[in-house]
């Protein structure tokens, strides 16, 4: 009986499991069914390849790094993206261990490497490094610059040397000297024996601003294709916008020492949390108002600001992309619209051809502000030619002034 009843009690814990679902396992121990949650071990966070904790980093009282925190997971690539003197080079160094932060931890592979007390020396690091001036050793051909920093036994490192150089299209350079290479070719010999030693974290500090636009896309590509087949975390300086959007999985926006944001390029571009953000990817047009009963007068309607209070200043930020223009019909515009509101009328200042699109500026019969359009083609009205603009009003941020 006592065997039914141990037998029964297994069976309905087993029947208890299998409504809870896969995550909790039962053990038929001896002394009776046991439950191990596993629910932990199944959502583990996997561990990052480079984590950098409040990093701080002052120079003569003043703040170069402000509680900067980041993590790169192997495999990815994070752009350190901001202005000229926002912090970014001095992050970057702080993590390769040539310089040392004040405050803040930096950890590889969840191993602590450095804080105010621990400081391991950079050739210990696993850390591969790119910058710009990425000087190869004159002396040396392509095959030993390569090699360089290589160990182990000689046909291995000959092999990882002939892998890498097949990788970056440079095969045939095998045995020339570097001054019979272009710079797009020394780049990439220099992508090659940054990355011949396997490090686990490559960080690159404005690797391409020194080639031209041509050779730019074409070896940014490679880099990219090379670093995530050897599952590198990789750390990118940037302070081009368009270098960040093309080559990271995440950004993170530095100013003034700090991270103002961190996202997908797509999330940042779209959603940015302020309008320095906003302005730092495109050029933007700012219609700035009051908000009075929840909504804000403009020259194209009623806007809905929802979350600021009555009297707040807020700005209305568009992209110039996202207005739309219509021709003037003996001065009517286009009829209102859900999506774009009222159209407003302005006068052309001056239209440019920039490229793959014309930028067109306007001159505002409401206010006399200035706005600015672009449109994917050839179209150059004549200064003090009338149109009509809307904007699509899903595209517009709206935040408070700081005004
Ligand atoms: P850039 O894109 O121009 O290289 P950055 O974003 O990389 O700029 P950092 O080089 O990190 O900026 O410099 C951040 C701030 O710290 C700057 O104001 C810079 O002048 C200052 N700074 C950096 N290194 C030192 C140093 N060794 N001594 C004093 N000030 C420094």
């Amino acid at each position: 009986m006592a065997v039914v009843s141990t037998l029964l009690s297994k069976v309905r814990a087993l029947a208890g499991h299998l409504r809870r679902g896969p995550t909790a396992v039962i053990g038929l121990m001896p002394d009776g069914p046991k439950e191990f949650n596993t629910a932990e071990k199944d959502v583990t966070t996997p561990t990052p390849r480079l984590e950098v904790r409040n990093l701080m980093r002052h120079f003569d009282g003043r703040l170069a790094v402000d509680d900067v925190s980041l993590r790169v997971m192997p495999g990815q690539v994070t752009c350190l993206l901001g202005p000229s003197g926002c912090g970014k080079t001095t992050t970057l160094r702080i993590i390769a261990g040539v310089d040392q932060q004040d405050s803040g931890e930096v950890l590889v592979d969840g191993a602590l490497i450095s804080d105010e007390s621990t400081f391991m020396p950079p050739e210990a690091r696993s850390i591969g490094l790119m910058f710009q001036d990425f000087a190869l050793f004159p002396h040396l051909s392509v095959a030993e610059n390569v090699a360089f920093g290589l160990t182990g036994p000689k046909p291995e490192q000959q092999k990882r040397v002939a892998d890498l150089l097949k990788r970056v299209d440079m095969a045939a350079a095998v045995d020339a000297y570097p001054h019979e290479l272009s710079g797009g070719e020394q780049q990439r010999v220099a992508l090659a024996r940054a990355i011949a030693p396997r490090p686990r974290i490559m960080l690159m500090d404005e690797p391409f601003s020194g080639l031209d636009e041509r050779l730019k896309d074409d070896i940014r590509d490679t880099t990219l294709s090379v670093l995530k087949d050897e599952g590198t975390a990789v750390l990118l300086v940037t302070h081009e916008p368009d270098e960040a959007m093309r080559m990271a999985d995440e950004i993170a926006l530095m100013r003034d020492g700090r991270i103002v944001q961190v996202g997908a390029p797509y999330n940042i571009y779209n959603v940015p949390n302020d309008l320095k953000v906003a302005a730092f990817f495109s050029d933007i047009n700012v219609i700035s108002g009051i908000v009075n009963g929840s909504l804000v007068d403009t020259a194209f309607g009623g806007f809905l600001a929802p979350g600021h209070p009555d009297k707040a200043r807020i700005d209305i930020v568009i992209r110039p992309q996202h207005l739309r223009i219509d021709f003037d019909r003996d001065g009517k515009g286009p009829n209102p619209t859900e999506q774009d509101g009222t159209p407003a009328r302005g006068v052309v200042e001056r239209a440019r051809f920039v490229g793959r699109e014309s930028l067109i500026e306007f001159r505002m019969d409401y206010d006399g502000s200035l706005l600015k359009a672009t449109v994917p083609s050839v179209f150059l009205p004549d200064p003090g030619t009338p149109l009509w603009l809307m904007i699509r009003r899903e595209r517009c941020f709206v935040f408070k002034s700081n005004d």
